[in-house]
């Protein structure tokens, strides 16, 4: 692991200003920021439209910010206007690093990305079947992320945001549950950070609550304020942003619905309960109702399925239109439940898409209310298999965003 030196940050010291000034400064700078890491590249007059502050004010939110090194001005573009054409403003994706990292039942992914969503690498490996040990895995984490920091000298480093396949608690990034590694209890953020190397500087969360908020700030339709993201692996997660908000429950639990219960008289489901979602539209289901035998599970047996299904064999056609009829209830539930505009599906449900659409909007328009039915579209991720893992860099931005000058940054050495 590389050595990395705590940058000083701002302290105490307000110039001067007052609390309610220092607080306005901190809300001001995050506006302008956030506007930056999301757009990209945006001139100085525009900015002022967007913020609704004023053009001094701005001019000055851009110095601080500047002083940070976490955004720089360029010449602007000339126009066929009068005056002289406005400063362009853009996030310096080497002011704030992040280490992404998406711990999947199958595979183990690491990416560095730069502010405004630059990724500099990304590397994504099949997890050895049965290495499932939380030391195990924080370990091998350490060991594909090092390399990846290393290749950044210079830069700075901001934090490490991590998306599990199970339940986390957000305030210190303990998994309270991961059914499908077998953990229960684990103090994930401190076990990696002790690996690391960076005490305090590690995010955890479920990663379909990460997935959405991908799919919100640089997914298929950036932006939109009621979004669900559904992502298909051994189990069915799935995340929720309404109004513009992750929805995240008192501790970040929220949002469990591939446990909901879609079936009373179905299967047993590895969280000890009978019925539920995952149990009817997860991969073991597809895999029944396609036969393929048992022990071709995974991403062999999505593979087989794909395979077939392109070359228009029956039986698996059919089996894909069953389990979009179970996956088009639960999201018909979820659609009179939460009102999205958008459903976004993820995983295996991405790759599957096509011939999984006509089942899903029919069983959607059975099972929903007419007027949220309407509303709605379901369609794939136009991030594919990183949702959660861009999900997970954005969880340490929204840290750097919310207080850019206090934002705990360090410089990665050589
Ligand atoms: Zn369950």
């Amino acid at each position: 692991m590389n050595r990395i030196e705590i940058a000083a940050g701002r302290g105490p010291h307000n110039g001067g200003r007052g609390v309610a000034a220092d607080e306005m400064r901190r809300h001001n700078l995050a506006i302008v920021l956030e506007r930056l890491h999301l757009q990209g590249p945006i001139s100085r007059s525009e900015l002022t439209g967007m913020t609704g502050l004023n053009r001094s004010t701005v001019a000055d939110l851009i110095a601080e910010l500047a002083v940070l090194g976490l955004v720089e001005e360029g010449p602007g573009l000339a126009t066929s206007g009068p005056g002289r054409p406005s400063p362009v403003v853009q996030p310096r994706p080497e002011g704030a690093v992040a280490l992404a990292v998406e711990l999947a039942v199958d595979s183990i992914a690491v990416a560095t990305v730069g502010l405004g969503g630059h990724v500099y690498n990304r590397l994504r490996v099949a997890r050895p079947r049965g290495r499932f040990s939380p030391q195990e895995t924080v370990y091998d984490v350490a060991k594909l992320a090092g390399p990846l920091l290393g290749s950044l000298p210079g830069h700075v480093f901001a934090g490490v945001g991590v998306a599990i396949v199970g339940i986390a608690r957000r305030s210190d990034g303990f998994v309270h549950l991961a059914p499908n590694l077998g953990w229960r209890n684990v103090p994930l953020a401190e076990m990696l950070g002790d690996e690391l190397g960076h005490d305090g500087a590690v995010l955890v969360a479920n990663d379909a609550d990460l997935g959405a908020l991908a799919e919100h700030r640089r997914g298929v339709r950036p932006g939109v304020a009621n979004l669900i993201y559904i992502s298909g692996e051994v189990g069915i997660g799935t995340g929720v942003i309404s109004d513009g908000k992750p929805l995240l429950g008192s501790a970040g639990y929220a949002g469990e619905a591939g446990h909901m219960l879609i079936n009373p008289n179905g299967r047993r489901c590895r969280c000890g309960s009978v019925g539920c979602w995952e149990t009817e539209a997860g991969e073991a289901a597809l895999l029944r109702h396609a036969g393929t035998a048992d022990n071709v599970a995974g991403l062999e047996g999505l593979n087989a399925i794909a395979e077939r299904a392109a070359a228009g064999d029956a039986k698996t056609l059919r089996a894909l239109s069953e389990v979009g009829r179970w996956l088009g209830s639960g999201i018909g539930n979820l659609v009179n439940i939460f009102n999205p505009e958008i459903v976004v599906l993820g995983g295996m449900y991405h790759r599957l898409f096509p011939f999984l659409e006509d089942a899903i909007n029919e069983a959607v328009a059975t099972r929903a209310l007419d007027a949220p039915a309407e509303m709605v579209t379901v369609t794939r991720s136009g991030l594919e298999s990183d949702a959660a893992l861009i999900g997970a860099s954005e969880l340490v931005f929204s840290r750097v965003v919310a207080d850019p000058a206090r934002a705990n940054r360090a410089i990665v050495e050589a």
